[in-house]
């Protein structure tokens, strides 16, 4: 799944592809991506809407659109956007179409079924569901070390779930989660509330640098239309990774090999010396 550097990334690329661009018509092939709409309320909302803006929030890419409307899209699974030309024909697992003019379209795949649209007033933002009760940008000054260590004191939960919680910490995902661990020196299993000041702090600063340095990777590399997400997971980003997915490969610090747990349907992977309880 597209943690928040593969999120902005994508939205980056819409934003220069599309910003200032009209969206002549708008087709739901998929009911349930955007299932506050029907077909044709959707195709009616975004007809002739000029993008103005496109940026994320959490892993959310919002669509500034007029009228004061915002088009609010989650990748979730395999969600991905692609640009084509009137040529090209629609990949599989099409599930929605933006008609540009001279003749491009955006479009909508999404191959596991769990993306997500939705269409809102763009003043209402806020206080939209799926928006409101997000933590503050990892990026942004509300995300301080102060916040971390009083959130990550008000739980007894595992730390490594703790700090996936988009309401906790926003952005991370399994992967980026592991590797600020392991630069933290913290076992994805400890109490949160037990994680010390000294670690907390750390894992604050680490967790901001593993996702900087991702963005930064991913945006020094050509926008391809057709392949925005090109980027990341098997654009050559996972040679990178310290922990994640190096099941009985040396720890990068001490040799010892690296362990898997599977835990709340998910792996963690982490060094047994370098993060011990
Ligand atoms: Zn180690």
């Amino acid at each position: 799944m597209p943690e928040l550097p593969e999120v902005e990334i994508v939205t980056s690329s819409l934003n220069k592809l599309i910003n200032g661009r009209t969206i002549r018509f708008a087709e739901l092939l998929r009911d349930k991506l955007a299932h506050r709409e029907t077909r044709s309320t959707f195709a009616e909302k975004l007809e002739n809407m000029t993008v103005n803006d496109v940026r994320r929030r959490g892993k959310h890419i919002l669509f500034e659109l007029n009228n004061d409307l915002t088009l609010i899209t989650h990748l979730r699974m395999s969600g991905r956007f692609q640009l084509f030309s009137f040529e090209r024909e629609n990949p599989k697992f099409t599930h929605a179409v933006f008609y540009l003019e001279n003749d491009e379209r955006l479009i909508f795949s999404d191959q596991r079924h769990f993306g997500f649209m939705q269409i809102v007033r763009t003043s209402n933002i806020n206080e939209v569901k799926e928006l409101r009760n997000l933590a503050p940008e990892p990026f942004s000054e509300e995300f301080s070390v102060e916040y971390l260590r009083a959130t990550l004191n008000s739980s007894a939960r595992r730390v490594k779930e703790f700090i996936l919680d988009q309401t906790k910490v926003c952005g991370l995902g399994n992967i980026y989660a592991a590797e600020a661990l392991f630069l933290s020196r913290i076992n994805p299993l400890k109490p949160a509330n037990e994680v010390s000041a000294i670690k907390a702090r750390r894992l604050h600063g680490f967790i901001r640098e593993v996702m900087a340095e991702s963005i930064e990777q991913g945006s020094t590399l050509n926008i391809d239309p057709e392949n925005l997400e090109r980027n990341y997971y098997g654009g050559g980003y996972e040679d990178h990774w310290r922990v994640y997915d190096r099941e009985g490969e040396p720890c990068i610090a001490c040799a010892t090999n690296i362990k898997r747990l599977k835990h709340g349907g998910r792996s963690s992977y982490f060094c047994p010396k370098c993060q011990r309880m």
